[in-house]
C-alpha cells in the first residue's frame, strides 16, 4: 500500500468503531479495523475522518477587497454597487493573487472540493474566468474547483452580459449561475438562464431570495422552470433568506416543494447575517434559513462561505466548520443530532448538491481524506475543531499541528 491511515471514525459511519484506511494509487484500496497491511503509516489516534469538506458557493474572484471599498454610510448597504466600480480594473494578474490566497485558507481548512461562483460582464470581461482556471489548474493537486459563470450586476439591462456567458459555457463552464435580485426585469433573467442552461446541458447555482419581505419570492419562478425543463437533482438555490421570514408551517411547504423539484439549497450564514435586517436600526432580524428545517423535510442542503473580507462578507478565515458553528448560534441548534447533520452539509450532503459521484471514504474512491482533531461530528462543530492533516488523492497537502501548551515543570 502506498499509505495507511489507521485508527479513524468516519464521519458517514457513526456506529461504526475506529477503522484503518489503506490507499493505493490514488484510491481508497480497503477499509476495515486493523488492516494487515504495510506501508507509510499516519495513526490519527481515534479521530473523525472525511472525505474532505466541500465549499460549494464561494467567490474566489472578488475575495480579499475590502480595502479597496468605501466604507457604508448609515445602515443600509448594497455590495454589488459597491463592487461594480472596481471590476475594470482587476486584472487577471489580481484576481488570481487575491483567489489563490483565499484558496489556500480553503485548503488549510480542510477543503477537497469546491464550487465557485465567477462574474461574468463587459466590466469584467472574461477576465475571472481566465483566472479562475488558471487556478483550478495550479491547485489540481490539493483541490477540485468548478466555476459556476453568472451575471452579478443584470442580464437583461446589461448588454453583451449574455454573449459573454455564452463564450464562457462554449469554453466548457459547466455550471451557470443567476442573480436576478440585481436585474432590472429578474423574471426575464431566470427564463433566460434556464434557457441558457438547456442549450449548452449545464446545472444552476442561482443568487436567490435575500430580502426584507416575502411578498416576492423569485424561488416560485424557478419552481415552474426546474419543473418545466426537468432540471430536477441540477439546480441549486443559495442564500434563501427569505425562507426564514416565515412562519414554520410555511417555510416546511415550501421546503418539500422544493424536494419534489429537486431543487437543493445553499445557506451562507456569514453573509446573510451581515446583510439582512438592514432596514431596522434596532431588533434587528438574522435572516439565516435553518437547514436543519430545510433538510427535515428533504431538502439536500449545504452550508457555506460565500465569501470573505469583501462588502458582502467582510469577515472570515475560510473555515467550514466555523460556519457551521456560526449556523449552530444563530439557529440555536439543539443536540449532537442536529449538529451532526450540520456537518454532513459541509460533506456528503454538499457532495449529493454538488452532483460529485466519487465522493466518500469508500472502497474504489479517490483517496481524499481529511482528519479532524475531534472524535465526533458533533464536537467539531461545537467547538470548532481543526482539520490535523489532509490527502488528495493519496498525497499529502495539508499538516497542522495541534498547539502546545509548555507547562512549567514542578
Ligand atoms: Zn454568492
Amino acid at each position: 500500500m502506498d499509505l495507511i491511515i489507521r485508527n479513524v471514525h468516519r464521519v458517514a459511519a457513526p456506529d461504526e468503531g475506529p477503522v484503518d484506511i489503506a490507499v493505493a494509487d490514488g484510491k481508497i484500496a480497503a477499509i476495515g479495523p486493523n488492516l494487515a497491511a504495510e506501508g507509510e503509516t499516519y495513526d490519527a489516534g481515534g479521530r473523525l475522518a472525511c472525505a474532505g469538506l466541500i465549499e460549494t458557493h464561494i467567490h474566489l474572484d472578488k475575495s480579499r477587497i475590502i480595502d479597496r471599498c468605501p466604507l457604508p454610510e448609515g445602515r443600509r448597504v448594497n455590495p454589488v454597487t459597491t463592487v461594480a466600480p472596481l471590476k475594470a480594473a482587476m486584472t487577471v494578474e489580481d484576481i488570481y493573487t487575491r483567489a489563490e490566497t483565499t484558496l489556500r485558507e480553503c485548503l488549510i481548512n480542510g477543503a477537497t472540493r469546491m464550487r465557485t461562483q465567477v462574474e461574468i460582464d463587459p466590466a469584467m470581461g472574461l477576465r475571472g474566468f481566465e483566472a479562475i482556471n488558471a487556478l483550478a489548474d495550479a491547485y489540481r493537486w490539493a483541490i477540485d474547483v468548478e466555476p459556476c459563470v453568472f451575471p452579478q450586476d443584470g442580464l437583461t439591462n446589461y448588454p453583451g452580459t449574455e454573449e459573454l456567458l455564452a463564450e464562457a459555457l462554449k469554453a466548457g463552464a459547466p455550471v451557470l449561475g443567476a442573480a436576478p435580485r440585481y436585474d432590472s426585469d429578474p423574471t426575464a433573467q431566470l427564463d433566460r438562464i434556464f434557457a441558457l442552461a438547456r442549450e449548452y446541458d449545464v446545472d444552476l447555482d442561482l443568487h436567490l431570495d435575500v430580502g426584507d419581505s416575502t411578498e416576492h419570492m423569485d424561488v416560485r419562478h424557478v419552481l415552474t422552470l426546474t419543473e418545466r425543463y426537468k432540471l430536477g437533482g441540477r439546480v441549486v438555490v443559495g442564500h434563501m433568506a427569505k425562507l426564514s421570514l416565515m412562519p414554520p408551517a410555511e417555510s416546511a411547504a415550501m421546503a418539500r416543494r422544493f424536494a419534489d423539484a429537486g431543487i437543493a439549497v445553499t445557506v451562507l450564514p456569514a453573509t446573510d447575517l451581515y446583510l439582512m435586517g438592514r432596514d431596522r436600526d434596532h431588533d434587528v432580524r438574522r435572516g439565516v434559513a435553518d437547514v436543519n428545517h430545510l433538510a427535515a423535510h428533504g431538502v439536500t442542503c449545504s452550508l457555506s462561505s460565500n465569501n470573505i473580507l469583501n462588502p458582502a462578507t467582510p469577515y472570515g478565515d475560510c473555515s467550514l466548520i466555523r460556519i457551521a458553528n456560526l449556523h449552530a448560534n444563530v439557529l440555536q441548534v439543539v443536540g449532537a443530532a442536529k449538529l451532526r447533520e450540520l456537518f454532513l452539509m459541509l460533506s456528503e450532503h454538499s457532495a449529493r448538491l454538488l452532483n460529485l459521484k466519487d465522493y466518500g471514504l469508500e472502497v474504489g474512491k479517490p483517496a481524499d481524506i481529511v482528519v479532524i482533531d475531534a472524535t465526533t461530528p458533533e464536537q467539531a462543530i461545537a467547538e470548532i475543531r481543526p482539520p490535523l492533516a489532509v490527502w488528495k488523492r493519496g498525497r499529502r497537502t495539508v499538516t497542522r499541528q495541534p498547539p502546545e501548551l509548555h507547562t512549567p515543570s514542578a
